[in-house]
């Protein structure tokens, strides 16, 4: 092959775009749900944002994404108000109690909900603000010290009658972080169990559809989560690059 006109590799150089990177994500997660024989609408692409500039997410909201997942509610709440309108907002990151206050309006969804003491608060300012908050629960069932998430089987029991009780609170499922040093059998090991788990609580609550989401899978392991049946993936470094 003849080597390239230096202008022509100056363009093969250049970095994907967001738009390039959304594109092929997107072709991922279609392969991945059609070879587990699931339709590739069943699952929600949440766009992680977070330590990335509003720029970055308006460019990918011109892309056509609509869903992004921000962990910190101060960091998220200036790039709320600065990307244009149609973004829809989810909280992934660990919520302290004293910070409720700030996510109802803001987040349509909360998916690291790990404590009642957090419900309540969230019920309350919800309750106030006149809106509904869908919350998954966060599980840390292997009592991961570095990481929120419920630790055992009686507390989830607990918090998940906890929101039940709570009437601005929608309870829609389940959010997991596998350890990141798992090999892809003990991930998707572990996804499968978070999987039966959301299947054993909604006949063990009598919980109906809207009780049917599976928050897991990131850059490194969507196509497993995919696998075993996640219904939403959270994605950063795939779509807006390296974090510092
Ligand atoms: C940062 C983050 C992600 C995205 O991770 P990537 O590896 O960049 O895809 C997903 N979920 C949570 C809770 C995160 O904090």
């Amino acid at each position: 092959m003849e080597p390239l006109a230096p202008a022509h590799r100056g363009v093969s150089a250049m970095a994907p775009s967001i738009a390039d990177n959304l594109a092929a994500v997107r072709d991922s997660i279609a392969e991945a749900a059609q070879a587990a024989g699931r339709d590739p609408q069943e699952v929600t692409l949440i766009a992680v944002s977070k330590t990335k500039p509003a720029a970055a997410v308006a460019q990918a909201l011109a892309a056509g994404q609509r869903v992004f997942g921000e962990n910190r509610v101060q960091e998220a709440l200036g790039k709320i108000e600065a990307v244009p309108p149609g973004a829809e907002w989810h909280l992934v990151g660990h919520l302290q109690s004293n910070k409720a206050r700030q996510v109802p309006g803001k987040f349509s969804t909360v998916h690291s909900l790990d404590s009642p003491r957090l419900a309540l608060a969230l019920q309350k300012q919800a309750a106030q603000a006149g809106v509904n908050l869908g919350v998954l629960i966060q599980l840390n069932l292997k009592g991961e010290a570095s990481k929120g998430g419920v630790r055992d089987m009686a507390g989830l029991g607990a918090l998940l009658q906890t929101v039940l009780d709570c009437p601005a609170l929608s309870p829609r499922g389940l959010m997991t972080l596998p350890d990141p040093g798992y090999s892809e059998a003990e991930t998707r090991r572990h996804f499968a169990e978070v999987r039966g788990l959301r299947d054993s609580l909604r006949a063990e609550f009598g919980l109906g559809p809207a009780f049917c989401e599976l928050s897991m899978g990131m850059s490194h392991d969507f196509a497993w989560a995919i696998a075993e049946g996640a219904t939403m993936v959270r994605i950063g470094t795939a779509i807006f690059g390296a974090r510092p």
